[in-house]
């Protein structure tokens, strides 16, 4: 399924290493995750250890990988970067592990996707730091047991609830990613903007924030189209007019809604009444997987009071009514 919105594409992908921070300094905002983070790299590095393994949880796009790298560099260790998905047999894990040193970091992306035999070698390696390794078949089979360096995971999820407890409590350090705020969204899209060597005034970067769904990967995929425009259509200088043109034409709304999110709420009000209507029914009626309703589209029409989840479903609120100019009903009145 072609999710165009928050999840990233190929171009996403090159841009995002090109526009990544290296350093705490350069990344804005989560607060709350990065100061824990610093006094647990400090702590760590004091005693000479590795750090605890970290899980970290928020929708897409909102800088766990970034944030991963990050650590790496402030301990002074390598980092590898795989993901659930891309490890399917225990063996494939096993083999990566035992590429690590002493203290390097093992990024693992939706980290809830392994496959349940991956993930059970994974408990050992994460709590004694060593494996089984099961050699032969049936009655020669032996298993051998191997060390392996004192090394780090950081696991990176949308979707927390869907890790098994033994997983999850193996992860000494849990951050929690939260939607950045159009202020934050500014510095990134002005020090991005620097990056590109794209002129940009501080209207036009609040714009592009303000429209980018809290999440620093929209924000920079905006920041493209918004030059792309500026450089074609005007002097090449990104402004509030030449940023809500884009976003304008791209079909982004003013609070940074797309076709995807319109279709949620719009289906809501109209097919069900403005709800209660459960996750299953929505996603059947608007042709998306529910649990990507859940993870991408979802949150962020809750945090901004678009819709309510109850005990029977979603409901769209006042706020989602007056988006849409259409009339309040008047239980929500
Ligand atoms: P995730 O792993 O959560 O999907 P990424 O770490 O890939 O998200 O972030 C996407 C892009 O957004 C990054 O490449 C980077 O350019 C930008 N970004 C994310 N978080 C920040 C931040 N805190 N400060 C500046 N840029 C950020």
């Amino acid at each position: 399924k072609q999710i165009t919105s928050t999840i990233a594409s190929h171009e996403d992908l090159v841009n995002d290493n090109a526009l990544r921070p290296k350093t705490f300094d350069g990344y804005i905002g989560q607060s709350k995750v990065k100061e824990n983070m610093k006094i647990y790299i400090e702590a760590a590095k004091n005693r000479g250890d590795a750090l605890d393994h970290v899980l970290l949880y928020g929708p897409p796009g909102l800088g766990k990988t970034t944030l991963a790298g990050i650590v790496a560099g402030e301990m002074g260790s390598n980092i590898k970067v795989t993901s659930g998905p891309a490890i399917t047999i225990p063996g494939e894990i096993v083999a990566v592990l035992m590429t690590l040193k002493d203290g390097d970091i093992l990024f693992i992306d939706e980290i809830h996707r392994l496959s349940k035999p991956v993930e059970e070698t994974l408990y050992s390696a994460m709590e004694d730091f060593a494996v089984d390794i099961v050699m032969g078949k049936d009655t020669t089979a032996r298993s051998i047991h191997t060390k392996l360096p004192r090394f780090t995971l950081i696991g990176a999820t949308t979707r927390p609830g869907l890790l098994s407890a033994p997983l999850r409590d193996r992860f000494g350090i849990i951050g929690h990613m939260d939607y950045y705020t159009p202020e934050e969204l500014s510095t990134i899209v002005t020090a991005s903007a620097s990056k590109l060597n794209a002129p940009i005034d501080y209207e036009g970067a609040y714009q592009i924030a303000l429209r980018s769904r809290g999440t620093p990967r929209l924000a920079n995929r905006y920041l493209k189209r918004v030059r792309d425009y500026a450089e074609v259509r005007y002097d090449g200088e990104i402004t509030k007019e030449v940023a809500a043109a884009t976003l304008d034409s791209l079909e982004v709304d003013t609070l940074g809604l797309d076709n995807n999110d319109r279709n949620i709420l719009l289906a809501i009000i109209e097919r069900f009444n403005g709800g209660p209507v459960g996750l299953d029914n929505l996603a059947a009626t608007v042709g998306e997987d529910s649990g990507t309703i859940e993870d991408v589209y979802e949150p962020y029409l809750l945090q901004h009071g678009l819709i309510i989840r109850t005990p029977k479903g979603r409901v769209a609120t006042k706020v989602a009514y007056e988006h849409f100019n259409m009339p309040v009903p008047e239980n929500l009145s």
